[in-house]
This record gives C-alpha cells, sequence and structure tokens, in this order.
C-alpha cells in the first residue's frame, strides 16, 4: 500500500492506493497550524500498512537532497508553516521512503503518466488558485537545479486599465500577484464563483495567464500545457488565454491547435494525489534499486 500526502495550503488530500493511481481511501483536513493537522494526518494513515509515502507540497519547499533543511517546507508565509519539517515529521511515525516534491510537480508527474500528458516526456502544469505554480516534466524528469522552479512569480506586462496593485507578499505585481484567486476577489470585490458573468474578470485573467505562458512556451518549449486549480474551473478563461497567446506570439512559435495544446487535467481534482502516489512508487524503488 502506497500513501500520498498533497499539502495544500488550504487543506491536506490523504489517499492510499496503488503505482497505477488506484486511491483505495481518501479524506481531507484542513490546513490550519502544524499541531493541529498533522496529527490528523498522521492518525489516518495508522490504520493502514505503508510500504512508501509521496508527498507533494505547497511551497517554496527544500527539494535537494544533500540539504540540511530537506523536506522543510521554506518561506511560506502561512503562520506556523515557515521553516516548517514536513518530510521529518511524517519519517518519525512512519520511517518507509518518502518521496516529496511540491504539489504542482507532483500533478505534474500525475498528469505526463496518466492524465493529459500521458505518453509525452514533456509537459508543463499550472495550478492558478490561492496561488500560482507551475511543475515542468523535460525529457521524462521533473524540472529542478538549485530548487524547484516558481514559474508563478514571473513579472507580467500590467494590462493599461488595471490600476489593482497586486497582492504578492515578495514582488505585488508579479503574475501570482495579479492573477492568483486572492487577487481576483481582491480587484473584483467579490468570490470568483460570484463574478461568473462578468466577461472582464476573465479576459483580464487570460490577458495575465497567456503572457505567462508566452515565456513559458519560449523558454521550455513543452508538449502539453495544462491548466488547473480553481480558478481554471471558470472554463472561460481558456479562449480568451488561447486568443491573446496568439497576439503575443504573433506566429512565432509553430504551435498544435491551442485548444488541444492548453488543456483541462485529465485527471481533474486527482491529479496531485495521483502524481504523490507515483512518488511514493518511486520512492520505493529509489530504495530497491
Ligand atoms: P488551493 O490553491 O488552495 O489548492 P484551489 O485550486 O481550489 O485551492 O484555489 C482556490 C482559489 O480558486 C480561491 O481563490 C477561489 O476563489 C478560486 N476558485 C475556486 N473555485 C472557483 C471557481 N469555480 N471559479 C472561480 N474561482 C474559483
Ligand atoms: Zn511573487
Amino acid at each position: 500500500m502506497l500513501a500520498a500526502i498533497e499539502a495544500g495550503g488550504t487543506k491536506f488530500v490523504c489517499a492510499v492506493g496503488d503505482e497505477k493511481g488506484n486511491v483505495v481511501e481518501r479524506i481531507q483536513i484542513p490546513t490550519t497550524v502544524p499541531e493541529e493537522t498533522m496529527p490528523q494526518v498522521i492518525d489516518f494513515f495508522k490504520k493502514y500498512e505503508i510500504e512508501a509515502i509521496g508527498i507533494g507540497s505547497f511551497g517554496p519547499v527544500d527539494v535537494n537532497k544533500d540539504s540540511a533543511t530537506y523536506g522543510y517546507i521554506t518561506s511560506t508565509p502561512k503562520p506556523g508553516w515557515k521553516n516548517y519539517p514536513l518530510v521529518q515529521t511524517i519519517k518519525e511515525t512512519f520511517p518507509v521512503p518518502i518521496g516529496f516534491n511540491t504539489d504542482v510537480n507532483a500533478a505534474a508527474l500525475g498528469e505526463a503518466t496518466y492524465g493529459a500528458a500521458k505518453g509525452l516526456d514533456s509537459c508543463l502544469y499550472i495550478t492558478v488558485g490561492t496561488g500560482i505554480g507551475a511543475g515542468a516534466i523535460v525529457q521524462g524528469n521533473l524540472l529542478q537545479g538549485l530548487t524547484h522552479p516558481e514559474m508563478g512569480h514571473v513579472l507580467v506586462r500590467r494590462h493599461p486599465e488595471d490600476p489593482y496593485q497586486g497582492r504578492c507578499p515578495f514582488h505585488n505585481d508579479c503574475l501570482e500577484g495579479l492573477a492568483a484567486g486572492p487577487a481576483v476577489e481582491e480587484r473584483w470585490g467579490a468570490k470568483g464563483i460570484e463574478l461568473v458573468e462578468r466577461t472582464e474578470v476573465w479576459e483580464l485573467e487570460g490577458y495575465y495567464i497567456a503572457q505567462a505562458l508566452m515565456q513559458y512556451i519560449l523558454i521550455l518549449s513543452p508538449k502539453k500545457i495544462i491548466l488547473g486549480g480553481g480558478v481554471m474551473k471558470q472554463k472561460q478563461v481558456f479562449s480568451y488565454v488561447y486568443n491573446y497567446l496568439q497576439q503575443f506570439l504573433n506566429g512565432y512559435v509553430d504551435l498544435p491547435e491551442l485548444s488541444s495544446y492548453i488543456v483541462s487535467p485529465g485527471l481533474g481534482d486527482n491529479a496531485g494525489t495521483v502524481g504523490s502516489l507515483l512518488l511514493a512508487s518511486q520512492a520505493l524503488q529509489g530504495e530497491n534499486e
């Protein structure tokens, strides 16, 4: 039995299943403070014989295995979670192989293995939710350098008629600061779900996302782009993304039909869970090699 932990800023999704992505049981636990959330996470897994655990976490996280703080959540503004030893805490109770990566990297792995990018050795998974983040598969591997990529914080050109100052605590008007769910809510004064009829909301969203996609395409040349997260439940954003991307790229890169190139997650809301099961499976294989 493999365990999956999708550690999100609002909820932890815990599941047990197999390396094929089959889920036996799954629960959600609210992300409050570690002292409250973690005991519930650990309790859930105690009733199973766990062979390995995969964790896809909100970040930034330390994914460098040689680092003294490997397995930590690092510079998050989320109260209680800054410099939190997530992997170490789990390992104290479950001394099994643990695979650890970002939530979006886990989702990218899930989508590349069983989802919209199945069979491709290259894809990009982007979430537009409470934050914006992306994970890339390049030549069959999750892209990692000094640390994991932080593509949600790229700079974009502000729309000339957008006076909103942005809300990233580090950069104000980076992509996340201008286009993540909380920015949409603050700029327009209502929850995303209450703004469905306001086309200008989603057009502006498409304007910013398309700029970021242009940069990702120019730098990484992914074979498929998957746009997930709560905000992308507004399917109308996709057509604005296609239109603006076409306009910005201006024919410079030869892309496939955009509606099949930039898509919703094939695994729906399960991309992160399936990807975390795969991280667990990889950790187990690594241990047995
Ligand atoms: P998280 O990022 O915490 O994993 P989500 O991906 O669900 O969670 O993102 C939550 C954000 O997405 C919130 O800001 C919320 O307002 C927004 N959101 C969720 N559902 C929708 C929807 N159907 N339409 C527009 N915005 C949504
Ligand atoms: Zn930022």
